[in-house]
């Protein structure tokens, strides 16, 4: 069985990538990769003039860019999507160091962000068009809306998508005609740089995306200074204070953020083909997914089957941290989310939650491993109530009426993702009920998470904006309408009285709606 020993990565391997991160200081970071707790590699910390220096770099090159034409651009990602498939294997590597996810859960981020290149590859120029729109006269005036660049985007990412969270949203506003100043995550810088080498391959200019490094407070407070948009993933709470920045400068952003996830079982699911699908939706990437199921509410009918279905599962759930493609759960990132995790249960504990399954911490799998966890009776004043955990942690609810469920799911800050199983006509009924940005029948999260072409998002204190689909490219573009007006200008020809012109729009006007009254 393959072994930690298989996933190593050369240290010239890790020298060639750090180069690319812009930083002339002496101060350096060293990052762990939590499957063994062991030093990955001496990070550079990048200065505040480092960051300057990188968005006058950037601006330069978007430039260029913005003037080349859709179908370079197109051909950089689909080239790009080819590079990552078949380079998936150190992508896989370094996922897998740095967050210490399963082989599979890594294989996710391979496959989103090469489906990101494909999708918008395919479909930029009918995205960005330019737009036929409708005049202000019929064949007199035309117009036509375009979608310029933004100019240079921040894009600030988190560490527990270290690719497919940078990328999903970085491919879309380069493809917009951006450059792109990157901060990803201290803890898991590593990944995000061997795409960035696959995008040079793959003929985007070089210094398109620049990558910087740092704390989030004095890094990322610099970016916003000096971007033109701000795409933020990550907590809530950052997330406010980064969208109060931003609103200083009246700069816009679009902030992916945290969620408290609910899933539903109806009366009438297929109990285990929902305990299966609660697997990957509690437990993909040991529960650190921002679209992670926390909460589950069973309808009474079937609570004590589903509860002890999921035990009966989750005791045969193959754990490892290790190139193991048949792995169902990796580990925690850090010994602070461990600690997170910990604090949660013994929490719940001690408020009168029972334990269904789970409950320890396990260093015998990597140091900060902890079981895929799941309470009942949790009562409302426990901390994982109400409050993100982002672990392997869900609670279990039984209801009596589906009214009852819809609310109980509802009663949330959060509005991230949601989850409904069930026979589909009857889901379907439910599922525009729930105040998520995205809602998956008989699924957790990967149908919506997986369908490139739909947007994804959050509604409430989750977040403002979308990724994927077109609106995850437009958001980084400015609408601009260009009017071409021909024969006569708006406001009627020289030569007729203003007032009779008003008296023939007036009736002009009223005969329209009269014979097209449905329009
Ligand atoms: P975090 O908010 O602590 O950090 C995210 C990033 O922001 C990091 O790169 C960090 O260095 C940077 N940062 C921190 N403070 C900053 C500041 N003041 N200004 C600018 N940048 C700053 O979040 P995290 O703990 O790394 O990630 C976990 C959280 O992210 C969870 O809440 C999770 O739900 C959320 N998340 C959401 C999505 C989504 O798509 N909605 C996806 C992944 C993670």
């Amino acid at each position: 069985m393959p072994d930690v020993a298989q996933i190593t990565v050369a240290p010239a391997r890790i020298a060639e990538l750090t180069a690319l991160i812009r930083a002339t200081g002496t101060e350096t970071r060293t990052t762990v990769t939590p499957l063994t707790g062991a030093d990955v590699a001496t990070i550079p910390v990048s200065t505040e003039q480092d960051v300057l220096d990188a968005f006058e770099a950037a601006r330069v090159a978007q430039r260029g860019w913005a003037r080349t034409p859709l179908r370079r651009r197109t051909k950089a990602l689909l080239k790009l999507h080819d590079l990552i498939l078949t380079h998936q294997r150190e992508l896989l590597d370094l996922v897998q160091l740095e967050s210490g996810k399963a082989r599979s859960h890594a294989f996710d981020e391979v496959l989103h962000t090469a489906l990101t290149g494909r999708y918008y590859g395919r479909r930029l120029s009918r995205i960005l068009g330019p737009h036929r729109r409708a005049g202000a006269y019929p064949l007199i005036t035309g117009i036509r809306q375009y979608h310029q660049p933004k100019g240079v985007v921040g894009l600030i990412s988190p560490w527990n998508y270290p690719l497919s969270m940078a990328l999903v949203d970085g491919l879309a506003a380069v493809a917009a005609g951006n450059a792109v100043v990157h901060k990803p995550d201290s803890q898991a810088p590593l990944t995000a740089l061997a795409i960035i080498e696959l995008m040079h391959r793959a003929g985007f200019p070089r210094d398109l995306w620049q990558v910087v490094s740092g704390a989030g407070s004095v890094i990322g407070s610099t970016i916003i200074d000096h971007a033109d948009y701000i795409c933020f993933t990550g907590s809530t709470a950052t997330g406010k204070r980064i969208a109060a920045q931003c609103s200083e400068r009246l700069i816009g952003c679009s902030l992916e953020l945290g969620g408290k996830n609910p899933m539903v079982v109806l009366p009438g699911a297929d109990v285990e083909k929902a305990v299966e699908g609660t697997v990957n939706a509690a437990f993909s990437s040991a529960g650190q997914l921002c679209v992670s199921i926390e909460r589950i509410y069973v309808h009474d009918s079937i609570y004590e089957q589903y509860r002890d279905a999921l035990a009966e599962r989750l005791a045969r759930v193959s754990y490892g941290a290790n190139a193991d493609w048949e792995v169902e759960m990796g580990t925690l990132v850090s010994p602070a989310q461990l600690a997170t995790i910990e604090k949660h249960v013994a929490d719940a504990l001690d408020h009168g939650a029972s334990l269904v399954s789970g409950g320890r911490a396990r260093p015998d799998i990597a140091p900060w491993f902890h079981e895929p966890t799941v309470l009942e009776n949790v009562p409302e004043s426990a901390l994982c109530f109400a409050e993100e955990t982002f672990g392997p942690l869900v609670s279990l609810y039984p209801y009596r009426s589906v009214g009852e469920a819809v609310a109980m799911a509802n009663d949330t800050v959060y509005g991230l993702n949601a989850s409904v199983w069930g026979p589909v006509k009857q889901a379907r009924k439910v599922a525009p009920k729930i105040k998520a940005g995205t809602v998956n029948v008989n699924e957790g999260f990967a149908a919506t998470f997986g369908s490139i072409g739909a947007p994804m998002g959050g509604m409430k204190e989750s977040g403002t904006g979308r990724r994927q689909g077109a609106e995850g490219l437009l958001r980084f573009t400015e609408v601009q309408s260009v009017a071409v007006q021909r024969v006569m200008p708006v406001g009627g020809p020289a030569a007729v009285p203003k007032r009779t012109f008003a008296a023939a729009i007036t009736v002009g006007l009223l005969l329209l709606r009269r014979f097209t009254r449905k329009a």
